[in-house]
């Protein structure tokens, strides 16, 4: 429920960050990769429609630019021709040869009505075939009528009469304006010329009214470059030459050489130092040019509108393409964030997440095939916690098991209690096999019947029923399970054979039954039965683990069976042995008698007491005294040992004085260690107290370890010494003879035994002494050891306390 709600309450706040990431779009790389790759290919577009839109018009317009300018340059060229054709055919009719031949007056008014009617002449004259004037007639000046003057060597005579029209440089009158001389001969041989002065103001005029542009201009040079004409008049007036300019230069040899082709309009240095657009014409008769020059910077101005235009159309275009693409690719964006956030949330395991994409297209595809993602992977969760949980049940099931099995066998190993193990078997079968109640029958081979071993669960008259009741193998179902050594099922005890049994279970509300035999190595031993209220039968697996548990319940009868015959053994052992000690004793006391008896009879004959005896006989007397006080030596050893088996042996306390004890020892072993030519020595501690035990065992301690010490030292020494520590005597018998090795020291203090090593095995003896001296110690509340290494002598060492307790003995 809590995971539920927790899930529920985190499902807004995660769809706000969501919302919260595709608000700002200016994050995220997919988001600026789109913007810029639109921005870009708008861009792009544009600006390659932008060029080629500028680079035409600029081609289009220089080339409408220079026709313009050829134009404008053609017509000016064509009205100054024009003009002086007029001029010239003004003139015209004075240069018949009539006219010459006329009366001077009718040519003074002809003059006359000529300078009214041409107002760019101002004066007009008559030179004779000769050259010489006949008559000049001035706007200015007075009539002059055959001066004569000689101008037969002058350009205007010799120029008109060679080339029927002539034109003079241009030269300044009154020095501010052009001028020229015009001679035209008159038909017929030495027929004279006409001259007029012809002012140029007109042409003045025409070219300050050739409009180019705004801020351009025309002007004319003659052929050596002088300025005729130009809107600057200041500039003609001083005369200037542009024949220094390269363009004019290259444009007035077209004038020399007509075979040169006119250029076309072209981008020059002006002389006044801008880049201007320049076109020109040729008048070839005068020799003169015509210039028509508009600045570049006006030439281009509606190139610069124009670029002007294209970058504003360009950046609004960019602008819009910007506002467009943010649009778009939020449109395109949006739906891939989403789909990101969603795969984010289930990657994070937040498999309710739902991903709502609804473009209709791929990607609400993809979002639905996330969505089912999340749900299979929700499926294959559930699944996956079912199973977990599932095998988490049957983990702690077996846990469990195990753990009973364990105490079962603890208690099959550690209790020897028949009743005990059984019952706690039964009580763990019951609660695993999922029971009421159950018991445990042992099968007697015999006579084929069950009886009652453990149980639980079953109430008193059950049990008194089950233990009353004389069960037999082949009228029950325990008898089918023993048989065939496989568990039997009873799923309703109401139904089938009435067996005695199964009638007393099914009185006490039982229904179903398992029957698990107990199969023991070699025959079974007999059966577990588990009941329960509810008819049915019971599960595969409990059938298994019951199995298992019957054959715990196997070996713990089989130990129990054990169990019982060994104590059988050992009450059998130690009865064997008690009669055994009995009759040892017995033994050695009836064998004491008459030895002592023989013995007594061998001293008094020794003694001469039935006559002197000859030497061999006496002799002979010697060894059966000898052997007889060893024989009773070994039987008073017997006697002992029997008596301490018997727990006859006691010890009886007095006071006795430890100096003397050793004193007497040593004088009694004296002549044995003399006959073996040792040195035996004794030391005692002086001013040790007195002891209170059982001094005649205590000497007999001692005899026995000094007698050893003589017995297995052939050279050397033997002492004896006595000292006290605490509360205790320290007494050692020390010796240089053989030696014990180290895993024979522990063997030598046990019953019967003898080092098996030829130097002491020679020496004979029972091996019965230190087992005897050692319960004697012990019996004193001390102990007895032994220091010794082969070849480097043995230490006996007893330590008893000064004053034995009454507890021992
Ligand atoms: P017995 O001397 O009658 O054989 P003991 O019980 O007195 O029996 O000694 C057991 C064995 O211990 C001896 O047979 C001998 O092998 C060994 N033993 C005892 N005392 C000595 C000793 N002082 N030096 C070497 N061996 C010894």
């Amino acid at each position: 429920m809590s995971g539920e709600l927790a899930t529920a309450s985190d499902r807004p706040r995660l769809g706000a960050k969501v919302a919260a990431a595709s608000f700002n779009p200016l994050r995220g790389r997919l988001f600026q990769k789109y913007i810029l790759l639109f921005m870009g290919l708008v861009s792009a577009a544009l600006l390659a429609n932008a060029g080629v839109d500028l680079y035409f018009t600029y081609r289009t317009g220089e080339l409408l630019l220079a026709r313009l300018q050829m134009e404008k340059a053609d017509a000016a060229a064509e009205r100054i021709s024009q003009f002086f054709t007029e001029t010239e055919d003004q003139i015209g009719w004075t240069t018949h040869v009539q006219w010459a031949a006329g009366a001077l007056d009718e040519r003074r008014s002809d003059f006359f009505r000529l300078l009214r009617q041409v107002p760019a002449i101002t004066e007009l004259s008559e030179l004779d075939g000769q050259g010489k004037e006949q008559l000049r007639v001035s706007r200015l000046a007075m009539d002059v009528v055959g001066s004569q003057a000689d101008y037969s060597k002058d350009a205007r005579f010799n120029e008109a009469v060679a080339h029927k029209l002539w034109f003079s440089p241009v030269y300044l009158r009154r020095g501010s304006e052009p001028y020229l001389t015009m001679a035209i001969a008159r038909a017929g041989r030495g027929a004279g010329v006409t001259v007029a002065e012809v002012n140029l103001k007109l042409i003045w005029d025409v070219i300050s009214s050739v409009r180019v542009g705004n801020t351009g201009y025309a002007f004319v040079v003659d052929r050596s470059g002088h300025l005729v004409a130009h809107p600057d008049i200041s500039l003609v007036l001083r005369d200037t030459n542009f024949g220094g300019l390269p363009y004019v230069a290259a444009a007035l040899q077209t004038v020399s050489d007509p075979n040169i082709p006119t250029a076309d309009a072209t981008v020059q240095t002006s002389f006044e130092g801008r880049r201007v657009l320049t076109a020109h014409a040729v008048l070839p008769d005068l020799g003169w040019v015509v210039f028509v020059e508009l600045p570049m910077t006006e030439a281009l101005a509606p190139l610069y509108a124009s670029a002007l235009r294209s970058g504003a159309v360009l950046l609004s275009g960019m602008a819009v393409a910007t506002l467009v693409a943010m649009v778009l690719v939020r449109r395109m964006v949006g739906p891939i964030r989403l789909l990101q956030a969603g795969a984010a949330r289930i990657g994070a395991g937040d498999l309710d997440s739902h991903i709502d994409v609804r473009t209709g297209d791929e990607l609400e595809d993809l979002a639905g095939q996330f969505n089912t993602m999340a749900a299979q992977l929700r499926e294959y969760n559930a699944g996956l916690e079912r199973t977990v949980e599932e095998r988490t049940r049957d983990l702690a099931r077996s846990v469990t098991e195990l753990q009973a099995l364990s105490d079962v066998v603890r208690a099959v190993n550690s209790t020897l209690e028949l009743r005990v193990v059984l019952t706690k078997i039964v009580a763990y079968a019951i609660e695993l096999a999922n029971a009421d109640a159950g018991a445990i029958f042992r099968h007697n081979a015999d006579d084929g019947t069950f009886e009652l071993a453990g149980s639980s669960g079953m109430d008193t008259a059950l049990l008194a029923k089950l233990r009353s009741t004389r069960v037999v193998s082949d009228e029950t179902a325990m008898g089918e399970a023993t048989e065939t050594r496989q568990p039997v099922q009873i799923a309703d005890m109401g139904l089938g054979p009435r067996y005695p049994l199964r009638e007393a279970g099914f009185a006490a509300g039982f229904r179903a039954a398992l029957i698990v035999p107990l199969i023991g190595p070699e025959q079974v031993l007999g059966d577990l039965v588990l009941v329960r209220r509810a008819i049915g039968a019971f599960e595969p697996s409990a059938i298994e683990l019951m199995a298992t548990f019957a054959s715990q319940s196997a070996l713990a009868l089989q130990n129990a069976a054990l169990f019982q015959e060994l104590a059988e053994k050992g009450r059998q052992l130690e009865l064997a042995s008690e009669h055994k000690s009995q009759f040892l004793a017995n033994m050695s006391h009836e064998l004491r008698t008459p030895l002592n008896a023989i013995l007594g009879y061998a001293e008094l004959l020794a003694d001469g007491i039935y006559g002197d005896l000859p030497e061999k006989p006496r002799g002979v007397l010697g060894r059966v005294q000898e052997n007889g006080r060893n024989l009773l030596a070994l039987i008073n050893d017997v006697l002992d040992l029997a008596k301490i088996e018997a727990g006859q042996l006691t010890i009886h306390r007095e006071d006795y004085d430890v100096a003397s004890l050793v004193r007497n020892v040593v004088d009694a072993m004296e002549p044995l260690a003399r006959a073996k030519r040792l040195s035996l020595t004794a030391s005692v501690q002086p001013g040790l107290p007195a002891g209170f035990g059982d001094a005649r065992r205590l000497q007999q301690v001692l005899v026995n370890l000094l007698g050893n010490a003589i017995k297995f030292t052939d050279a050397g020494e033997v002492a004896v010494s006595a000292g006290m520590t605490g509360a205790r005597f320290n007494l050692a018998v020390r010796d240089t003879g053989p030696g014990i090795a180290p895993q024979d020291q522990a063997k030598i203090f046990e019953e019967f035994q003898q080092i098996d090593n030829s130097t002491t095995r020679r020496k004979g003896g029972t091996g019965l002494g230190l087992a005897i001296s050692r319960k004697i110690v012990l019996m004193h509340g001390g102990h007895l050891s032994v220091v010794s290494a082969v070849g480097h002598g043995a230490t006996f060492h007893v330590d008893i306390p000064v004053r034995v307790g009454s507890i021992a003995g």
